[in-house]
């Protein structure tokens, strides 16, 4: 969602006569859009504020964006004098004004959450696109999760409208998009009048020149028979579901509120695989909740063994301020935390890596989305999001390839006919 909100905000910042810098080194104002879901990544944008300044001691206006911004707002200036504008997720349709106020010599924040949504003030979509696109379609969590930001960063759940959506859909595809993802960070939760997310997929499929739909994050409270059934019916719709569980026991399931059980996630996956049995997928987990013993990180391993996942992250617990998590007795020590998560993402490798293997000697379409490290090598995705390295096409085109070789991270594929290189 960063991603595509950066975009927005040079799509927004251009509409006023603002063209992309080539680096950072000769930019009047740089933008960092930040992230707060765990204090690593909150704390790098100090270190990236103290980078900008210059050897004669100058430096470019900077604003500090994202949930960061909404997070810490005055506090950033308190901090640093390197900062001149702080702006929530929220508000950054007011960038504009914020960099005339910086400019006459005020430091500006604005992180109000204001009830006439930044969609409805932002630009039409920049012209030329690549492939594939994001889509936001959903903001805000009222979820709760004892352990996370995102409700007080970035809101409560509000859907985009219909209409809004469709029409911003059908400029990315005249602008060359192939693929839409859409984005939120609860997207199955997306409603307007009635009509949930299927209803949406439906009505994009039915665009000629969009090939592939994506969406991400799903909770899994929010999977609707009709998504489901979607992943039968809609061939567009890719076979790739991102659908995070966070733990593998029911008591951290509990301290955490996530208000689904180990096997209330694994019955739904069963209907989803019932829908679409090659469905590829995803999820998120969460090592060293506060409390979280041996025992229950075991029964994170476990769940993870009887999903099968094609790829899926993990993280350590990071304590968010103002989180009830973060006050939990016990705190479990980062060493523990170190050990379990190495032994986490090992084992996710390897199923990330089996599943890779399974794929040779399959023919699969992929869309090509960027040049590879090698001339005349390009990369784009399979169908279940892996990175597929070719040798023949061009960006933008979808080809049907023959999967010749896996690693644990991409395949290799040839166009049938041809020798592999
Ligand atoms: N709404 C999505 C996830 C959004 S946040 C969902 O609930 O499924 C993305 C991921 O970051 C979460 O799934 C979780 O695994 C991780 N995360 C969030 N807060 C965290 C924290 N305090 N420490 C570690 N990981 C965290
Ligand atoms: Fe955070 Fe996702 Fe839980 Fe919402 S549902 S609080 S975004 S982890």
């Amino acid at each position: 969602m960063n991603v595509y909100d950066g975009e927005r905000m040079a799509e927004l910042l251009a509409a006023e006569g603002l063209a992309a810098a080539a680096d950072g080194e000769d930019a009047d104002l740089v933008v960092l859009n930040t992230c707060h879901i765990r204090e690593k990544a909150a704390e790098k944008v100090f270190s990236e504020v103290g980078r900008l300044r210059r050897e004669d001691g100058s430096r470019p206006m900077v604003a500090v964006a994202g949930c960061v911004a909404q997070a810490e707002g005055a506090e950033i200036h308190r901090r640093t004098a390197d900062v001149d504008i702080v702006v929530g997720p929220q508000a950054y349709h007011r960038l504009p004004e914020l960099v005339a106020a910086a400019a006459a010599g005020h430091r500006a924040v604005d992180t109000d959450m204001p009830a006439d949504s930044k969609f409805g003030a932002l630009p039409g979509r920049a012209r030329r696109r690549a492939p594939s696109a994001f889509l936001t379609v959903q903001e805000g969590c009222d979820k709760f999760c004892t352990y996370c930001v995102v409700p007080y960063t970035r809101g409560a759940e509000v859907s985009r409208p219909w209409a809004q959506i469709l029409d911003e859909a059908k400029a990315l595809v005249d602008a060359g998009a192939r693929e839409i993802t859409l984005l939120g960070q609860n997207v199955n939760a997306w409603e307007d009048g009635g009509r949930g997310l299927h209803h949406l997929i439906e009505a994009l499929a039915a665009l000629p020149a969009l090939a592939r739909i994506r969406y991400t994050t799903s909770h899994p409270n929010d999977m609707q028979d009709g998504l489901i059934a979607a992943h039968r019916d809609i061939d567009k719709l890719m076979p790739f579901l991102h659908l995070p569980v966070q733990s593998g026991s029911d008591r951290i399931l509990r301290a955490m509120n996530r208000s689904h059980s180990v096997k209330s996630y694994l019955t739904l996956l069963d209907r989803v695989r019932a829908a679409r049995p090659d469905i590829a997928i995803s999820g998120d987990y969460i090592v060293g909740f506060p409390g979280e013993t041996e025992a229950d990180f075991a029964a994170t391993l476990a769940v993870v063994r009887a999903v099968g996942h094609a790829q899926a992250f993990s993280f350590k617990y990071s304590p968010r301020p103002g989180t009830p998590a973060a006050t939990m007795a016990d705190q479990v020590s980062p060493a523990v935390m170190d050990d379990r998560l190495r032994r986490l993402q090992a084992l996710i490798g390897e199923q990330q890596h089996a599943f890779n293997r399974a794929s040779v000697g399959a023919r699969t379409s992929v869309l090509l989305e960027r040049k590879g490290r090698h001339p005349g090598q390009l990369i784009g995705k399979s169908p279940w999001l892996q990175s597929v390295v070719v040798d023949s096409g061009a960006i933008g085109d979808l080809i049907e390839v023959e999967i010749a070789a896996a690693g644990p991270n991409s395949l290799t594929g040839v166009v049938p006919g041809r020798a592999a290189a």
